[in-house]
């Protein structure tokens, strides 16, 4: 059987394969429309999250929305998930090892979705595609892989916490939708290639 999201989110909220499952109240495997074509990466459900089942619905996510409103758009337009799908006790930091165990759900996830412009939140998310980088010398400038950009962030939380950053947060997020813009052009420079369908995910053009 194929693969979807729905499958994915049902083996989310069975899985026990680290011990973050049994501490959860709630696994947060994710939202978001299924042909978004902007998909936020976060490190991992906190307090608010975990007694939801939704991920950045607490401070941070407020702080989130509020940043998508600067580039025109709401969180029902984007995909939101993170790297570990249940909380870490006390919201400490998530360990390798629970980090490998579920890392292939996101793989699944990025698969299914395949967003043009994927946004890291934080240090965990930025490791996977920026292993061994800071985030202060580099968040801000996307990297392009194919026709998938890249952009790493600042977690929103630690932006609530540091001021300073948040300047750098509203410029970061301000990129995104040049990015898209990019990746429409050297698509339609290309012409329309025998595996791309018209359609849904191209529904969201209109928006910049
Ligand atoms: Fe499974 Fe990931 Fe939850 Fe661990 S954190 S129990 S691997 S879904
Ligand atoms: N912080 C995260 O990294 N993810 C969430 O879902 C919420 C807060």
């Amino acid at each position: 059987m194929s693969d979807s999201l729905e499958q994915v989110a049902a083996e989310v909220r069975a899985c026990r394969k680290c011990p973050l499952g049994d501490s959860r109240k709630n696994a947060v495997p994710g939202e978001g429309p299924a042909n978004a074509r902007i998909m936020f990466i976060g490190e991992g459900p906190g307090f608010h999250e975990d007694l939801q089942g939704r991920p950045f619905v607490g401070a941070s996510g407020g702080y989130l929305e509020e940043l998508l409103a600067e580039i025109k758009l709401t969180r029902r337009q984007v995909y939101i998930a993170n790297v570990i799908k249940c909380r870490p006790p006390g919201n400490r930091d998530p360990q390798p090892a629970e980090l490998a165990a579920c890392r292939d759900y996101l793989d699944r996830q990025i698969v299914l979705i395949r967003p043009s412009v994927i946004v890291t939140l934080g240090r965990y998310s930025m490791e996977r595609y920026f292993p061994g980088q800071s985030i202060a010398r580099i968040h801000g400038r996307p990297k392009r892989v194919g026709d998938v950009y890249y952009l790493p962030m600042f977690h929103p939380a630690a932006a609530l916490r540091n001021p300073a950053w948040r300047q750098a947060m509203n410029e970061d997020m301000a990129r995104i939708p040049t990015l898209l813009n990019e990746l429409d052009a050297s698509r339609a420079q290309r012409g329309p290639q025998p595996e791309e369908e018209s359609g849904d995910n191209f529904e969201q053009l209109s928006l910049f």
